[in-house]
Parts: C-alpha cells; structure tokens; sequence
C-alpha cells in the first residue's frame, strides 16, 4: 500500500501464477483482502478512484528473450526487467528506454532501418539492468526449491556473494518447471468460498473494469482460442 498527497493509497497484491488449486480466483483474493482489518481501517469511508490489474514479468535475467527484432524493440516489462527481490522494475524500464533510443539513434544516424537493433540488446545483457537482474537470478529459483525462508537466506548469501567476488557459486539455477505446469486438476481441490463483493470496500470485475480507463474497439475479433474445447476445468 503506499500513501499519496490528498489522503490518497495506491493498494497493490501480487499472486503467483504457480498456485496448485485451480479455483484459486486472482481477482477475488485482491477483494478479500482489502477485508483484512490492517487494510480495511485504511480503506473504510474512502472512495475508488481507479482500478487495473497487469502481470509483473518476473522470470528475471535467465528468462529475458532477446529484446530486438525486425524493426522493432522490446521495453521494460515486456521483457521482464523486474528486480524481483526489490520487486522494483521502473528504474530498469527507463533504463532499457534509454538504451533503446541510443541504439535507434545511432542506426538512424548510419542509414539503417527496419533491421536489429543487436547493440540494445547487448546493451540490455551487459549494462546496468543486466548487472542489476544478474546479481539476483538465483534468489526466486532458491526459494522455489528451498521454500521462503531458505530461499531469503541462501539468495542474500548469494547477492552478498556475487557483489564482492562477481560470480555466484550457485552458477545460474533455473527455474524448473512453468507456473501452468503447476496447477493441479480441480476435481483433487476443494473450491474456494469467496465472499460476495460489498460494493464499498471489495467490487464485481464487470464495475470494476469500468474504473480501469482501458478502451478497445467493440468488434474485435478474439486472438484467444481453447485447442480443446472440451477440455473443462470448474
Ligand atoms: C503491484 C505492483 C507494485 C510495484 N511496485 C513497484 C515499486 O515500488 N517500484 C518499482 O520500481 N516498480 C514497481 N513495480 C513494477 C513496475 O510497475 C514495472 O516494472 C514498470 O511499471 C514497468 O514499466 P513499463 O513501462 O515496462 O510497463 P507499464 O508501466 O506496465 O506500462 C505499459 C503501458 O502500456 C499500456 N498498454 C498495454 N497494452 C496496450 C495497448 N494494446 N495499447 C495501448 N497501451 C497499452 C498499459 O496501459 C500501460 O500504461 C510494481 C508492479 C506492481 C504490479
């Protein structure tokens, strides 16, 4: 939660994707907790200005793809420049902006166009954000495999590490599996409760969505599709 001018909070919840039970509701959970008493009594008798939900890209420096193509560069969450363990990534969104532009302006300035920008890339791995992602990629695969608070003290041992002697012993641990290979079949979860929005403190996504400011043309065909529609997970 943080605090604004004109008695204003910002309340942000982050869920993992890995979750096991599949009747966990992402948006719901955001609702409920707006219940809890410590976030409540801030809550209580204010009034909802905005409202948005995004993904925070956060597989850090050994899941970045490679940030140009054709034509073209990705920026910032795009290509997952989250510190996760500072869970800050605007200091390297306006980093790989900056270094996005340099490149740009340097091709422009010798004639090329619609080719890779190969320089921001490289700019993006060895510059600042990737010296930032590098010192704490083995802190989220850690606490994956050793649980929160293993993870916590073997990913601080490892940052202190890397910090004065410029490698990890750790090498760089991957991930393991994909969050959707986490999920496990609904009929071995028991469905989950939620209570009913109140419409002061906790809202329905429909209302909701209204506070979110997006627009988007109504006839837009629809980019998802099930490969198999039979396949039911409730
Ligand atoms: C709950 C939460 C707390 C965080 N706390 C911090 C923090 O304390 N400090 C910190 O440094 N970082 C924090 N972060 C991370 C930080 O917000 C992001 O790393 C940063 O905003 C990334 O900047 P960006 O420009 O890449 O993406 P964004 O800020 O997400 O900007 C992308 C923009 O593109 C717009 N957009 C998307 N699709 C379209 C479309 N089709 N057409 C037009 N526009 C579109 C979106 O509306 C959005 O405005 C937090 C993130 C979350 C979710």
């Amino acid at each position: 939660m943080y605090h604004l001018e004109n008695n204003q909070v910002y309340v942000g919840f982050i869920i993992d994707l890995n979750y096991k039970n599949p009747h966990l509701f992402p948006y719901m959970e955001f609702q409920r907790f707006k219940h809890h008493p410590q976030i409540s009594k801030v809550l209580e008798g204010g009034k909802r200005v905005a409202y948005g939900a995004r993904a925070v890209t956060k597989g850090g420096f050994q899941s970045m793809p490679k940030a140009a193509f054709p034509g073209g560069a990705m920026l910032g969450c795009s290509v997952g420049l989250v510190n996760l363990p500072r869970i800050k990534g605007n200091h390297n969104a306006m980093y790989s902006g900056m270094a996005a532009a340099e490149a740009a302006y340097a091709a422009i300035n010798m004639g090329r166009s619609g080719d890779v920008l190969e320089s921001y890339d490289a700019e993006l791995r060895s510059g600042p954000v990737g010296k930032d992602l590098r010192t704490v990629r083995n802190v989220a695969p850690l606490a994956a495999r050793f649980g929160p608070f293993g993870g916590l003290v073997l990913g601080g041992f490892d940052m202190w590490f890397q910090s004065i002697f410029k490698f990890s012993l750790f090498g760089t641990i991957k991930h393991g599996k994909t969050d959707a290979q986490s999920t496990g079949k609904a009929a071995n979860y028991s469905k989950i409760d939620y209570p009913k929005p109140d419409g002061k403190l906790s809202f329905d996504r429909l209302t909701n969505v209204s506070f979110a400011m997006t627009n988007h043309e109504e006839s837009q065909p629809s980019h998802l599709h099930l490969t198999d529609p039979a396949c039911q997970f409730l």
